[in-house]
């Protein structure tokens, strides 16, 4: 069914008691060229290009729950391509772009919202840092715009912004198309073009295992519903890749942790652009339904449990409330976690399994990207899990090796230059 204003109208002179259901519900079959496994917003998109790119509609989508139930639907809605690495840059950028024709491709509204990000600067390091990583998003064709103190305060008047603040604002950068997406609408559109092209979702159906066959390629899939057999299986699970990879017998290079949001009782327009404070790891944006949406930093400590732990949780509130003090008489009304899988050097991995049949390699998603260069004690963490993890990353990795090369000693130039550059800041003039 298309979606219109006169579909609408019909819709409702008829009591809308005609709507067709979105997408089917079939049962599954015992064959499929394609199984994709986890029906978040990068299996069903998969599921969906693999269909209107490549003409394979022989695809079934079989995912645990019901369809946007992990972080798709957990997320804070934020779109961005601010990277720094061009890796990543490209990576997202090309993301950024779908979403902006995407609710006219899928004639359904995703009510992409491109309100911009505003990144805080809270000290002369930040500025510093922040004006690399702007230049590096314009060197990669990205918008990025530095801003002054009080550019920034007529962005987000509500921002204390007095000299004595607990995190001072010295100053920071914007990416103008960055903004907001509505995370169910992205799944339930994708979802209801897959299905159109003839995709099989299947919710409520875990895949527990993976079916070998001759030379140790995987022919199908184990599930709660039943075996399937297919051609080839994706993993598109997020947080639980690691766990699906072990079942198909080989490990990713990828850790996973919660990562928590919450939102407030909703109030009226009072933030009209994502604000983002890497150096305390609080990030804040208004929903359209007037909630301010909050996300917080990892909780640092690998984990599969979808909660999220009291101290990042306070230490979040925390930061938020001396950045917009205002905040302070809200109340929380939710708070959740979902579960990300994060790759230490923050560079995507794309590229086939050890096991056939099996791949393209897990679709991750990865945080620290920009987190890091902020001289984030994370990064420490990063410094000794990335040693451990070396020689998985090696072999997997899609990347040039030549680009990695360059990295290290580029990272390490920089701790060098930063220390400096806080040691002149914090000794007397
Ligand atoms: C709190 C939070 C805030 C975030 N904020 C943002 C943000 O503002 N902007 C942004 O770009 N990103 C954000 N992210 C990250 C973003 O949500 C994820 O990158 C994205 O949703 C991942 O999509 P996905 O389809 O890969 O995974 P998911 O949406 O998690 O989908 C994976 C699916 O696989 C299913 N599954 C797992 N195991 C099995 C199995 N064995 N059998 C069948 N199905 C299985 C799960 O049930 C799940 O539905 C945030 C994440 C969290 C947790």
């Amino acid at each position: 069914m298309k979606y219109s204003a006169l579909a609408l109208l019909r819709g409702a002179l008829s009591a809308h008691r005609n709507w067709v259901p979105a997408w089917r519900s079939p049962e599954p079959k015992p064959t499929y060229d394609v199984v994709i496994v986890g029906g978040g917003g990068h299996g069903l998109a998969a599921a969906y290009y693999l269909a209107r790119n490549h003409g394979v509609r022989n695809v079934a989508l079989l995912e645990r729950g019901w369809i946007g139930g992990g972080n798709t639907g957990r997320n804070t809605t934020i779109v961005r391509s601010n990277y720094l690495f061009p890796e990543s840059a490209r990576l997202y950028d090309f993301a950024l772009k779908c979403y902006e024709g995407l609710s006219r491709e899928l004639n359904f509204n995703i009510m992409l919202s491109q309100r911009g990000i505003v990144m805080l600067a809270h000290s002369r390091h930040d500025l510093d840092s922040m004006a690399r990583w702007a230049n590096a998003m314009r060197m990669n064709g990205i918008d990025a715009q530095i801003l002054t103190r009080d550019e920034v305060a007529a962005r987000a008047p509500l921002l204390d912004m007095s000299p004595d603040a607990r995190f001072p604002v010295l100053g920071g950068f914007t990416q103008r198309r960055a903004g907001t997406a509505r995370h169910d609408a992205v799944a339930w559109g994708y979802a209801r073009a897959a299905d159109a092209l003839g995709v099989d979702i299947i919710q409520n159906c875990e895949v527990t295992g993976f079916l070998s066959g001759a030379g140790g390629r995987v022919v199908g899939v184990e599930t709660s519903r039943g075996r399937i057999r297919a051609e080839r299986i994706g993993i598109a699970a997020a947080g639980h890749s690691s766990v699906l990879a072990k079942l198909a017998g080989f490990r990713l290079p990828v850790v996973s942790y919660a990562l928590q949001a919450m939102v407030t009782e909703p109030l009226k327009p009072a933030l009209d652009t994502v604000v983002s404070s890497p150096g305390t790891g609080a990030y804040v944006s208004q929903s359209d339904k007037g909630e301010m949406v909050i996300g917080a930093g990892l909780d640092l400590f690998p984990s599969y449990a979808q909660r999220g732990s009291f101290a990042v949780l306070q230490g979040v509130i925390a930061a938020t409330l001396a950045l917009f003090p205002s905040f302070s008489r809200l109340r929380m009304l939710r708070q959740w976690a979902g579960i990300v899988d994060v790759v230490h050097d923050s560079s995507p991995i794309i590229g086939p399994t050890p096991v056939p049949g099996l791949g393209p390699g897990a679709v991750h998603q990865l945080r620290l990207g920009n987190r890091g260069i902020q001289g984030d004690p994370r990064r420490r963490l990063d410094a000794r899990a990335r040693a451990g993890d070396r020689a998985q990353s090696r072999a997997r990795r899609a990347l040039p090796a030549r680009a990695l090369r360059h990295r290290a000693p580029d990272r390490r130039s920089r701790c060098r230059r930063d220390r400096a550059l806080m040691l002149a800041a914090a000794s007397p003039p």
